[in-house]
């Protein structure tokens, strides 16, 4: 029997664990990390590759180490050359990437790990059974659930159509590479992600590239305020003891389909050399036009273009799907009325049953799905662990 096994590999599953090992919580022996790919943070690092993002959006202090400073010491010790971006230092993705490879190596996460897929856990006496694809039934004393979102892609209803008469038109940024053969790209979407892909594309080729989203830019230099990291905001929404005004809250917090004035700079000056054309718009419908697809705006007017891009984000759903649900009913465990976790102070769901990430958000708040609050998942989660 495992100690711990922590579904899910990526930032919010692999943060937790490096804490569980740095804390001496659990030996490596006694740790599992269960993820579908062959190393960890894969899913992380393939969107943001794809994407071309360069730097990221949060600053130098959010990463996976307890120590909030031994990024910088990292950047310096390694001598790389322009680590930080700007006033709040945003890491160097590929710095950022490799560190936490170095850290999973030091703290042996990667001794860890086992590839695969979880398809459901049932609760034992005293103990958890975890079954795993080709695997079988695994058990373990406590679970991490850290599942994330970014396998389950938006796809808006307008594109429905064209999927059904040419689903290659169509691609997913949490999906598949990008078709690199195109003449033209229309990216969709008004966050940042979209910004990054609009941006790499009209970088990088020669196609005809046009970003189209529904509203004007809207600039802020984090997806939530910084002070939903501390008592600021922290306080009053731990206070609050309905779910429903809670969830209300991180709605309201999140600054969603934002981006940061330095990447608008960007897409305004390839927009002023020709390189890129946005639009604001408001998209209808999409359809298979003589070897292209044709968007359809809600004003009558169209656009066509060889490959529609789509960075719509991951579907508005509880992670981790039917066994998830699943789970959570055979086992009665108490779920708010929008269907997440309700956890106590150490994200745990049931006994020895813990979350992370999106599956935490009802306790964790605004920042749960980010970097920092893969930390503060971590934190809480160690804290419950008697060693
Ligand atoms: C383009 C982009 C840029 C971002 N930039 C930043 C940034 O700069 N700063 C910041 O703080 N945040 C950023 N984020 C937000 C967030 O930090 C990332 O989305 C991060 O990858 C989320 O980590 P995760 O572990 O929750 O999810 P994931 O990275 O998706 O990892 C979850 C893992 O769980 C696996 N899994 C799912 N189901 C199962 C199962 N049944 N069995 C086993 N494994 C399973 C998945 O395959 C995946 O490998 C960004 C997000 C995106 C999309």
């Amino acid at each position: 029997m495992y100690k711990w096994i922590i579904v899910g590999g990526g930032i919010q599953g692999c943060t937790t664990a490096a804490y569980l090992l740095h804390f001496k919580k659990v030996s490596k022996e006694q740790l599992l990390i269960i993820d579908p790919f062959d190393e960890p943070i894969k899913k992380w690092k393939s969107v943001t590759n794809r994407i071309g993002m360069t730097y990221l959006r949060s600053p130098s202090v959010h990463h996976l180490d307890p120590d909030p400073y031994s990024l910088k010491k990292y950047a310096k010790n390694n001598d790389y050359a322009g680590p930080f971006l700007g006033y709040y230092g945003r890491p160097r993705l590929d710095m950022f990437n490799q560190y936490c490879e170095d850290l999973f190596k030091e703290e042996g996460v990667m001794d860890c790990w086992q590839q695969g897929v979880v398809t459901s856990i049932e609760r034992g006496i005293e103990h958890w059974n975890v079954s795993v694809n080709e695997i079988g039934r695994l058990e373990a004393e406590n679970v991490v659930l850290a599942v994330g979102v970014n396998d389950r892609p938006h796809y808006p209803d307008w594109t429905k159509t064209l999927m059904d008469q040419q689903a290659g038109r169509v691609q997913h940024v949490f999906e598949e590479p990008v078709n690199d053969n195109a003449k033209s790209y229309a990216v969709i979407g008004g966050g940042i992600t979209s910004a990054h892909m609009a941006k790499t594309l009209a970088l990088r080729t020669k196609a005809q590239v046009t970003l189209i989203k529904r509203h004007p830019f809207r600039l802020k230099d984090f997806d939530s305020d910084p002070g939903w990291l501390g008592p600021k905001y922290l306080n009053r929404f731990h206070k609050t003891k309905c779910y429903s005004k809670r969830r209300q809250q991180i709605r309201e917090a999140r600054n969603r389909g934002s981006i940061t004035t330095g990447i608008r700079n960007d897409l305004r000056a390839l927009e002023q050399e020709g390189k890129l054309e946005i639009i604001t718009n408001e998209i209808l419908n999409a359809k298979s036009e003589s070897n292209k697809a044709a968007v359809i705006f809600s004003d009558g007017s169209s656009i066509t273009t060889e490959q529609l891009v789509l960075a719509t984000g991951a579907e508005a759903c509880v992670p981790g799907g039917d066994w998830l649900m699943e789970l959570a009913s055979t086992c009665n465990l108490p779920c708010a009325p929008c269907g997440f976790p309700k956890l106590n102070q150490h994200l745990e769901w049931g006994n020895g049953l813990f979350a992370a990430g999106a599956l935490a958000e009802l306790e964790v708040g605004p920042a749960a799905r980010n970097i920092a609050g893969a930390r503060k998942a971590a934190e809480r989660i160690t804290s419950a662990s008697g060693g």
